[in-house]
């Protein structure tokens, strides 16, 4: 079992706390910053023993070294980006396996957003922590890949069970919806997904964790049926000023 606490952080950064309790290892992802998490960790009452890096940019691993010099935890990132992230203890790339006391996680490499961007695919628990790669109803900006890389990171992902709780870093997904309406005005469960979105919202209510099911129905980039739709989705969206 694995118990998962959402950390907003600075604008809207989200950081993820996860918590295995037979062993008592409690792991955060993508620390944007230090203070939030040391804080909820306390709150909790958990004992921080490691981090887990998605990719190297500053909003991902801004918290890693006040973070490791609090509690003494080991910090997991990219091999591809070790050079950029310069906090890791341990590189990890496909296929390799990390562990949070009895749980395993898989490490999916998903290029696009970085070149060498990774996942952490934990399938017993159906949950994965996908950084900037996926986000509800979107993907991560193609700063450093190609949109054929990023249209086979979505269907990768696509292929995940349904109810694969899916874990992003950003609190992206009013924006994203305003785009999926207009990228596919006639799909109705894009149309009632944005209108919970906006009522949570409006509730000042986070809108993330998503799983791989809905994201299949509403999100316009893991719906992209070629690199070539992707591409101009992509482009749209990043000139889009919904
Ligand atoms: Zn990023
Ligand atoms: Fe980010």
């Amino acid at each position: 079992m694995i118990e998962i606490i959402r950390i907003p952080a600075l604008s809207d950064n989200y950081i993820w706390l996860a918590h295995e309790p037979d062993s008592g290892e409690t792991l955060v992802i993508d620390p944007a910053e230090a203070e939030p998490v040391l804080a909820a960790a306390a709150e909790s009452g958990w004992n921080i023993t490691q981090i887990w890096n998605t990719h190297w940019h500053p909003d991902h691993v801004g918290g890693n070294a006040a973070i490791k010099a609090a509690t003494g935890c080991t910090i997991t990132g990219p091999a591809a980006e070790q050079d950029r992230i310069g906090t890791l203890d341990k590189m990890v790339r496909e296929g390799d396996t990390v562990a949070l006391g009895a749980l395993r996680a898989e490490v999916i490499d998903v290029p696009a957003h970085t070149s060498g961007h990774i996942a952490y695919h934990f399938a017993e628990a159906a949950v994965i922590f996908v950084g900037d790669t996926l986000f509800a109803m979107g993907c991560g900006r193609l700063f450093e890949g190609t949109p054929a890389q990023m249209y086979d990171n979505m269907q990768r992902l696509s292929a995940l069970p349904g109810e694969t709780e899916v874990y992003c870093a950003h609190e992206y997904t009013q924006s994203n919806g305003r785009y999926a309406l207009v990228a596919e005005p006639a799909n109705a469960a894009i149309v009632e997904r944005m209108a919970e979105v906006d009522a949570m919202r409006a509730r000042g209510e986070a809108t993330v964790p998503t799983t791989i099911a809905l994201e299949r129905a509403t999100n316009p980039f893991m719906r992209a049926t070629s690199a070539d739709e992707l591409a101009e989705r992509r482009a749209a969206k990043d000139s889009f000023k919904g």
